[in-house]
């Protein structure tokens, strides 16, 4: 089953000049919980119930001295912009597990042409699954059916690989949808098989748990850590390039190295990240995470615990 058999066509939009007062109005009046802002029929933005809530929020925040003109903001402004879409073709799988993954309510549809074709609400998708998995007679293929949309790595609780290819491709139908730029960092544990040698493989994955904790820490909001596999982390950071992709490459590493986790076995006496970064990417998200593998391999031969880029 795909997204486009469980879209809503009908999408009331408007453009980004209309007053913000005007889809508030607009909202109830049509009973409905989003609003798209588009131009030329190319999507800008969706405006949610939490956009509005968030709004509401901001003008009433003690320290804000309320402005009697919000109700004319253009709603270009109050908007998400450059909301997620998905195509026409999305299984109801991919698009269920970057909606949970990514805590959005709604996915934009769009055509072969990048044109919106409809919505599709994490409600209906539930529920369409639900279903699905209803209709699967044998216990076994219903586990078979649960485990595939699970989206977490039990161990460090951050996204799986599968959550990771999911949104790769998402990612990158975005960067060119919206002509942005995204950059991928391939974090490796330093020496991990002489710390799970020395400490045994609880210690290992206490360490584990604790560096994607780390890591966590000092993420911005938008970016995501998954589990690229073993004590490998990918770390997706969105509308970023070059310098900045370093410099948040950077951050996770030292981030680690405060944590100060005791590694005997290892010249720097504690547990140590490397890190490859690439950024730029012309080819798909599979060529983008090869070109940080190299500067991973960079890193390693020139000392570990450091970040390298793309040669
Ligand atoms: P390098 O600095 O070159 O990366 O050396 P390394 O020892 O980290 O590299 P190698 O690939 O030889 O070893 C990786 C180790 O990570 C081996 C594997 O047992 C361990 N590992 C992978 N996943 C887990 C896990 O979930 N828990 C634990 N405890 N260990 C894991
Ligand atoms: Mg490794
Ligand atoms: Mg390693």
């Amino acid at each position: 089953m795909n997204v486009a058999e469980l879209m809503v066509k009908i999408v009331v939009s408007v453009s980004p000049d209309v007053v913000f007062s005007t889809v508030v109005l607009l909202m109830r009046e049509k009973n409905c919980s989003c609003i798209l802002v588009s131009e030329n029929e190319k999507p800008k933005g969706i405006v949610t119930e939490r956009d509005v809530v968030r709004f509401f929020a901001k003008i009433l925040l003690p320290d804000k001295v309320a402005n009697p003109y919000f109700k004319d903001v253009p709603v270009g402004e109050v908007m998400t912009p450059e909301p997620v879409c998905v195509q026409e073709t999305t299984s109801l799988y991919d698009a269920l597990m970057l909606s949970r993954s990514r805590s959005l309510r709604h996915l934009l549809v769009v055509d072969e042409n990048e044109s919106l074709a409809g919505l599709v609400t994490q409600t209906d998708m539930v529920n369409a699954y639900v279903r699905l998995m209803e209709r699967q007679t044998e216990l076994e293929s219903a586990n078979q059916a649960l485990r595939q949309l699970s989206h977490e790595d039990s161990l460090m609780k951050i996204g799986n690989r599968r959550a990771m290819e999911v949104d790769l491709n998402f990612t990158e139908a975005s960067a060119k949808r919206y002509k942005t730029s995204y950059a991928v960092a391939l974090i490796d544990v330093d020496l991990f098989k002489k710390y799970n040698d020395h400490y045994g493989h609880q210690a290992g994955d206490d360490a584990l748990k604790a560096i994607a904790g780390a890591i966590k820490s000092i993420m911005r909001k938008a970016d995501r850590l998954y589990r690229y596999g073993g004590e490998e982390l990918l770390l997706l950071l969105p509308d970023t390039r070059g310098k900045n992709a370093m410099v948040a490459a950077e951050r996770a590493r030292k981030a680690v190295e405060e944590i100060q986790l005791p590694h005997v076995e290892s010249p720097l006496n504690q547990l140590t990240i490397s890190i490859g970064v690439a950024s730029e990417h012309k080819e798909g998200w599979q060529a983008l995470v090869a070109r940080a593998d190299k500067a991973l391999y960079q890193a390693k031969q020139s000392g570990r615990n450091r970040v390298c880029e793309e040669a």
